[in-house]
């Protein structure tokens, strides 16, 4: 029997050499969307989400409302516009080797993410993927953001939730499919696949992954 196989792959830090959730909050700086104040904090909550000692859907909810009002439309095109400029590059070359490998043996490309819809879906028209899960925010009629995100957020144990619905749906066995990440955070979903991947990981992940004898790359 032939089973459907997928590979996800974590955005920042994983495909990418960076954090990109720095970049934008650098764009929206230099843009006048946010203040120097407001700039330090999601730098500071970069670094501590790194660490996991955040409550990082309170820290996701405060900067999700400062959205409120605009037109999801326009943060569409602006996302577009700002992921082909300073963020495609930024692609790590054991990324582009791997997904390239998937690829030819028939996987499903899948980015799963904790970044917005708008990045999510910007990555996947970039480079090709199959389809992405990560997180989206409800409009009002108008098209006008709430300022809230749809749960469950896309980001630790959420993220399994989010694979595993998709993976029902379309008969993707995850006892057979891969998920690539970076962060300790992830280690949820790294449990859920049969094929656990840890890439250029944070020190507490790369000791979990050796005791736990996963495999460890270096993109
Ligand atoms: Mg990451």
């Amino acid at each position: 029997m032939s089973r459907r196989i997928a590979a996800f792959f974590d955005l920042d830090r994983t495909l990418l050499e960076v954090n990109s959730a720095g970049l934008w909050a650098k764009h929206e700086l230099l843009g006048g969307n946010i203040s120097a104040r407001q700039f330090a904090r999601v730098v500071l909550w970069n670094t501590l989400y790194h660490l996991s000692i955040i409550d990082i859907e309170a820290a996701f909810r405060e900067a999700v409302a400062h959205y409120r009002g605009r037109r999801y439309r326009d943060l569409e095109e602006e996302t577009r516009q700002w992921f082909a400029r300073e963020v495609a590059h930024r692609i790590r070359p054991g990324a582009r080797r791997t997904l390239r490998e998937h690829r030819e043996q028939g996987h499903d490309l899948v980015l799963l993410t904790s970044a917005s819809a708008f990045e999510a879906r910007a990555a996947v028209e970039t480079w090709s993927l199959d389809d992405y899960l990560s997180n989206d925010f409800p409009t009002d009629d108008d098209g006008r953001l709430l300022g809230t995100f749809v749960p469950p957020l896309c980001y630790g144990e959420g993220k399994v939730r989010r694979a595993q619905a998709w993976a029902s749906e379309r008969e993707v066995d995850l006892a057979h499919s891969y998920f690539y990440s970076d962060s300790l955070t992830d280690f949820p979903m790294l449990r859920a696949v049969g094929y656990p991947r840890v890439v250029s990981p944070d020190p507490r992940l790369r000791r979990a992954a050796k005791r736990l004898g996963w495999p460890i790359l270096e993109w």
